[in-house]
């Protein structure tokens, strides 16, 4: 469903950040990418959300080749992904439950489905009695569960999670993981960057480890197998 040909990356400022990439990510799949700060981790990310456009290869995401997309297309491929980020990104002067509805309302969907919709996933998260707080009055974790509420929203095939925990302490870490777990398990491609080596050892999913814009590394039931 996501599949990379030969995916070079080269930023205006001549930054080489990826460097000849290819991959195969089936449906259903929950795939952790590893490696060090500035390895390429992130823009390989961005390249399947379709934030960056790559520089030379080919990008399929779910049948549509998303580098030569179409501008008025674009929109098409982007509600099929969730992303989420590690500082959650969250609207501050909307609710909890606002910055979930506002997801829905971006690609029009009829009003009478958003209310249920919206309370269907905060359920889901755990922040149904939490609806109705800012972001300002949530903890972390909390704010965390209504990114990922948001992502999940439109119901789309793939979520995308650039250290989604890197801000969290590993108890609030793991209550995140066992969230995304039960999101795949419902059926949802999870691509996942992360430096926490705990996750990553005890999860034993497919490991990606990028260095130097490659892929150095591709484990099913995979670990962190670095030291840092
Ligand atoms: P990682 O997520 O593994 O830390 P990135 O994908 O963010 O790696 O970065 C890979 C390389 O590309 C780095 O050298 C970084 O400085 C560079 N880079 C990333 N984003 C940009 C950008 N928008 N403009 C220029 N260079 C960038
Ligand atoms: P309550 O718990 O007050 O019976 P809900 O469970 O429906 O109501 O919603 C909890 C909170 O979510 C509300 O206090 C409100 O702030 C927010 N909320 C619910 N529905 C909407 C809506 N349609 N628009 C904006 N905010 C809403």
């Amino acid at each position: 469903m996501i599949e990379m040909q030969d995916v070079w990356k080269t930023y205006p400022s001549g930054a080489h950040a990826l460097q000849g990439v290819s991959v195969k990510i089936n449906r259903n799949e929950f795939v952790y990418v590893v490696g060090p700060s500035g390895a390429g981790k992130s823009t390989f990310m961005k390249l399947i959300y379709r934030e960056e456009v790559p520089t030379k290869g080919q990008i399929s995401v779910n049948g549509f080749n998303i580098g030569k997309l179409k501008q008025r297309k674009i929109p098409y491929v982007r509600r099929n992904i969730g992303v989420i980020f590690q500082d959650y990104r969250l609207l501050p002067k909307l609710t909890a439950y606002e910055n979930v509805a506002f997801a829905m309302e971006v690609i029009e969907a009829p009003q009478r489905l958003i209310k249920r919709r919206v309370m269907e996933v905060l359920e889901l998260v755990g922040l149904k009695a939490k609806a109705g707080r800012e972001p300002s009055q949530l903890s972390g974790g909390e704010q965390q569960r209504i990114a990922i509420a948001r992502a999940i929203v439109n119901n789309p095939s793939v979520i995308i999670a650039d250290e989604p925990t890197g801000n969290l302490d590993p108890e609030t870490s793991w209550g995140i993981m066992q969230l995304l777990d039960e999101i795949n398990f419902r059926g949802t491609t999870i691509v996942m960057a992360t430096h926490n080596r705990d996750i990553v050892n005890t999860m034993r999913k497919r490991v990606l480890a990028i260095e130097h814009g490659q892929i150095v590394r591709d484990q099913q039931r995979g670990d962190y197998g670095y030291e840092f």
